[in-house]
C-alpha cells in the first residue's frame, strides 16, 4: 500500500465507521454466532502473497463482523459498559498513526507531560485527595497487582524484591466476599497464596462489614500471621455495593495495613457531587485505580491508578539499565517505573479529546442521566407485581429478576429467569447479564451505555415485561 492508497481507504474507513455508528442498532448487541463458526472460515495458514485491502475489508465484513458483540449499541446493558465516544475514536486514530512508544519522557516528552496533567485533570473530576499523584495503567487487574506489589515491598522494606520469597512470609490480604475475581488473580501472581485471601463477610446490603475485617485481623494476628492490605470496593461488580472507605481505612490506619481502592467502575460516579459522599474517608486509602474506560466515554484501555507515596510505588517497580539512562531522570517522569510493562500506549491523548469535548459539566450531564434513568427503572421494577428487586441499588445498576405472583419455588423462579435472558438476548435489541444475590439467580441491567437514551431504556423495560410474560 502505498501513501495515497492508504489515504484513500482511511477516508472510506472513516465512512464506514460513521455508518457503523449511525446504524448500529440494526446489529444484534450479542453476537449471535456459535463456538468455531469464524474460526472455521480463517484459512490454516497464513497467506503467502499479500492480498489487497478490498479482500481484507470484505472478509472484515463477512466474517469478522458477525462475531463481533455491539458494545457500544445502546441496547447494551451487560457486564460493565465499556464506552467509546467521537473525540476518543478519533484520538486512537492519531495514537495509532504516532505509533509512539511512550515508556520514558525522552521517547515522547508531550506523552509523559500530558499524562501527568490528564491525571490532575481527573483528580479534580473526581475531587480525589489532592496529596496523591497517579499514571495510567492499562487495567485495573494491573493496578490492582501493583498495589499490591508496593504493599508487600514497603511490609517487607524492599527486600522481597531483593532476595525473594524466604517462605516465612505470612502475609494476608483482605477484600469482601462481592469482591472482583481480580484481586485473586493479584494474589497469586504476587505471590501470596490464594489461600491467604481472606474473604470477610459482607452484610446485609452486600457491602464489606467492617466489623467482620476487624475480627479477621484481630485473629490472623492471634496466629500469627501478618496482616498487610485490605481492598475496599467502590461499587462491586455484581451489585455495585459501596464498601465502607472510611471505616475500612481507620481500621487499616490501627493495624498498619495498605489500603487500596478499586472503584474500576464506580469511581467515575464520584464526578457527581451527590455521590462523591460514597467514597467517605477516601483519602485514608493507600492506593486507587478507576477505569475512564468503562463509564467515562474513553475507549478501552484506560485506568487511572494513583497512591499517596509516589517514592514507594518508582522503589517497587524502578529499573535503570544502562541503555534507559537518559540526561533527564531526576526532573521528568519516566512512566515505565509506575507499573508493570516497559512499553507503553498513548494512552493520555484520548482521555485529553474526551476532557475537552465535553468538559466537567459535560460528562456529569451524561452520568446523571444514567443515574436518573436506573431511578426510573428500578421505581417500574418496584410496582411491577412480578417482578422483584434484588439487591439495593447504589449507582446506575438496577438488580431484578421475574419472580411472577404465586411462584415461591426458587429452583423453579432461577430456571425462569436463565430462560428470560436467553430469549431476551437471542432478541439481539438487548444484552443482559446475570449474577447470583445470596445465591439467587438475577439479572443486572447497568443504564451506561453512552449512546443510549431514555427511550432505549422503556423499551427495554417494555420487551423484558412482555417476554416475561409468554414465559412457560
Ligand atoms: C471491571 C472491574 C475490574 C477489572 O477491570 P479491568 O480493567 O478489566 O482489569 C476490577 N474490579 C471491578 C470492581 C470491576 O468492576
Amino acid at each position: 500500500m502505498n501513501l495515497e492508497e492508504f489515504r484513500a481507504y482511511g477516508h472510506q474507513m472513516v465512512d464506514w465507521m460513521a455508518d457503523y455508528l449511525r446504524d448500529i442498532e440494526t446489529y444484534p448487541v450479542k453476537s449471535q454466532v456459535a463456538p468455531g463458526d469464524i474460526i472455521g472460515q480463517l484459512p490454516v495458514q497464513m497467506p503467502k502473497q499479500g492480498e489487497g485491502m478490498e479482500k481484507i475489508l470484505s472478509d472484515f465484513q463477512q466474517i469478522i463482523m458477525p462475531g463481533i458483540t455491539h458494545w457500544q449499541h445502546p441496547g447494551f446493558y451487560a457486564y460493565f459498559p465499556a464506552n467509546s465516544s467521537f473525540p476518543s475514536v478519533l484520538a486512537e486514530m492519531l495514537t495509532a498513526t504516532l505509533g509512539a512508544q511512550c515508556m520514558i519522557w525522552d521517547t515522547s516528552p508531550a506523552a509523559a507531560e500530558l499524562e501527568e496533567r490528564m491525571m490532575e485533570w481527573l483528580q479534580e473530576l473526581l475531587d480525589l485527595p489532592g496529596n496523591w499523584v497517579g499514571a495510567l495503567q492499562a487495567t485495573a487487574s494491573e493496578a490492582t497487582l501493583v498495589a499490591l506489589l508496593s504493599a508487600r515491598e514497603q511490609a517487607s522494606n524492599w527486600r522481597i524484591n531483593q532476595e525473594g520469597f524466604s517462605g516465612q512470609e505470612k502475609y494476608r490480604i483482605y477484600a469482601s466476599s462481592e469482591t472482583h475475581s481480580s484481586i485473586e488473580k493479584a494474589v497469586k501472581i504476587a505471590g501470596f497464596g490464594r489461600e491467604n485471601l481472606v474473604y470477610v463477610r459482607a452484610k446485609e446490603d452486600l457491602s464489606l462489614d467492617p466489623k467482620a475485617l476487624r475480627q479477621a485481623i484481630e485473629s490472623d494476628i492471634r496466629a500469627g500471621l501478618k496482616p498487610l492490605c485490605a481492598i475496599a470496593t467502590l461499587g462491586t461488580t455484581s451489585t455495585t455495593a459501596i464498601d465502607p472507605v472510611g471505616d475500612m481505612g481507620a481500621i487499616c490506619k490501627e493495624f498498619g495495613l495498605w489500603l487500596h481502592v478499586d472503584a474500576a467502575y464506580g469511581g467515575s460516579a464520584l464526578a457527581l457531587p451527590a455521590l462523591r459522599p460514597l467514597a467517605k474517608g477516601l483519602e485514608l486509602a493507600d492506593s486507587f485505580v478507576f477505569n475512564p474506560h468503562k463509564w467515562l466515554l474513553t475507549n478501552f484501555d484506560c485506568s487511572a491508578y494513583y497512591v499517596q507515596d509516589k517514592a514507594a510505588l518508582l522503589r517497587t517497580f524502578e529499573i535503570l539499565p544502562e541503555y534507559l539512562k537518559t540526561t533527564h531522570d531526576k526532573q521528568v517522569n519516566n512512566y515505565r517505573d509506575w507499573g508493570i510493562p516497559l512499553g507503553r500506549r498513548f494512552r493520555a491523548l484520548k482521555l485529553w479529546f474526551v476532557l475537552r469535548h465535553y468538559g466537567a459539566e459535560g460528562i456529569r450531564a451524561v452520568l446523571q442521566q444514567h443515574m436518573d434513568w436506573a431511578t426510573e427503572l428500578e421505581g417500574w421494577v418496584n410496582e411491577h407485581p412480578d417482578f422483584k428487586q434484588m439487591a439495593p441499588r447504589s449507582l446506575n445498576l438496577v438488580c431484578f429478576r421475574y419472580a411472577p405472583a404465586g411462584q415461591s419455588n426458587t429452583a423453579e423462579l432461577d430456571r425462569l429467569n436463565q430462560v428470560l435472558l436467553q430469549q431476551l438476548n437471542a432478541s439481539g435489541k438487548i444484552y443482559l447479564t446475570h449474577t447470583k444475590v445470596k445465591g439467587a439467580y438475577t439479572l443486572r441491567l447497568v443504564i451506561g451505555q453512552s449512546r443510549m437514551d431514555r427511550q432505549h431504556v422503556v423499551q427495554a423495560w417494555e420487551q423484558i415485561v412482555e417476554t416475561a410474560s409468554q414465559l412457560q
